[in-house]
């Protein structure tokens, strides 16, 4: 089915089994266990002669089918989803990484994937080393004889800077290492890591999969050789994704594209209006020509997507000014979802590091972050309106 169909055939069509009813729509299958035919077949089961279900801690019907539909909109050979994004990253690790290896990753990662790997997998013997998103050199100079794994997120939050995946690729090919994107913020709709020649994809399909804010969920996607390991992991240790949030998350990638699509042009809209309002010093957005990796966003992104980041003129005072005179955006650190978002990343999703963290991250305290839903435009410019006229 990848080569024959568009993405957004693939997105409402791909991996569906129907059952003996023939349901037009997907089924959902809640269940724990599965019956076996004979003692025979249980013993094929078991052993994985016979690949039927066992029990939906190893598999589920309604989790396959949001696997092989994400794999095909990434172009990769097979996915396995799990309870969360959080736990698609853990999985990753544990399942390819050992105690003594090391990983390189960005600064600008999300937060609790910065703790992961620096504060919990170090205390397992497995060392990261944090470099700049944007500098190629940086991640060629942090490689050791034990380094397995590259471990980056484009673009970053909530300054969304730029990697560039191919030479990142370019770079870790040479020394059999491998590359994880997490690709959250552009979904294979915008970006298709795998394309790029990266090893595997993660996701929170708690935010735009998902794009409703209703259920978390994870993923890996990749090669089977790669998958298969993260699958044995999943399997034992059990962050498996649930049949109901599989169910949910398979009707959001129907979804997916229209969504990224027009919530992308809307960010768009909103940042270049931005810009040019008096009351705002700078805007981060990598649709914007003003952006300094604008040239390598055109190439590697399908377009801006859903995020925009900007600096009111002030700081803390003035953006908190802004955050409170909202009506309509909603206060919350969730992003991805129909309902466009205002974050202070500084008090925060960035609350936790030092000042000297946040200043060296770029965080500054008169930043805010935007993810934009599908509301109209002029309604988000007007709310934003009325807290900067307070500035
Ligand atoms: C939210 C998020 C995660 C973690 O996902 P959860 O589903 O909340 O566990 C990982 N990476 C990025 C970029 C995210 O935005």
């Amino acid at each position: 089915m990848t080569f024959k169909y568009q993405p957004e055939t693939l997105a409402v069509r791909a991996g569906q089994q129907r059952s003996q009813f023939n349901e037009h729509s997907e089924a959902l299958y809640l269940t724990s266990s599965y019956v076996f035919d004979s003692a025979a077949q249980a013993a094929a089961r078991f052993s994985g002669e016979d690949s039927g279900n066992v029990y939906s801690r190893f598999t589920n019907p309604t989790v396959s089918v949001f696997q092989q539909r994400l794999a095909a909109l990434e172009g990769g050979e097979e996915c396995v989803a799990t309870a969360s994004g959080m736990s698609a990253i853990l999985s990753l690790v544990m399942a390819l990484c050992s105690a003594g290896d090391h990983i390189v990753a960005s600064t600008g990662l999300f937060g609790a994937t910065q703790q992961l790997l620096g504060n919990i997998m170090s205390r397992f013997g497995i060392q990261t080393t944090f470099v700049s998103q944007t500098e190629v050199d940086a991640w060629d100079a942090a490689i050791r004889p034990e380094t397995r794994l590259f471990f980056l997120e484009t673009p970053s939050n909530p300054l969304t800077q730029i990697a560039d995946i191919a030479a990142l690729v370019a770079v870790a090919r040479a020394r059999g290492i491998l590359v994880a994107v997490d690709n959250c913020f552009c979904t294979p709709i915008l970006q298709r890591p795998l394309d790029l020649g990266a090893d595997l994809v993660v996701h929170s399909a708690t935010k735009f999969l998902d794009g409703q804010g209703r259920v978390l969920g994870g993923a890996v996607v990749g090669a089977k050789a790669l998958t298969d390991e993260v699958f044995k992991f999943l399997r034992t240790a059990g962050p498996t994704l649930s049949a109901f949030n599989a169910w949910v998350l398979t009707k959001g990638l129907e979804t997916l594209k229209i969504r990224l699509e027009a919530q992308s042009a809307k960010a768009l809209e909103l940042a270049t209006w931005l810009e040019a309002h008096p009351k705002v010093a700078r805007v981060y957005y990598p649709g914007l020509a003003s952006h300094p990796q604008f040239e390598l966003a055109s190439r590697q992104q399908k377009s801006g997507g859903a995020i925009v980041a900007f600096e009111v003129k002030g700081a803390r005072q003035e953006a908190w000014r802004v955050v409170d005179s909202c009506r309509l955006l909603s206060i919350t650190a969730n992003l991805g979802d129909t309902k466009t978002t205002l974050t202070h990343p500084a008090t925060t999703t960035h609350g936790r590091i030092t000042p000297e963290q946040r200043a060296a991250a770029g965080i500054t305290e008169g930043l805010l972050r935007i993810a934009v839903g599908l509301e109209a435009v002029v309604d988000l410019q007007n709310d934003l309106d009325a807290g900067l006229a307070l500035i």
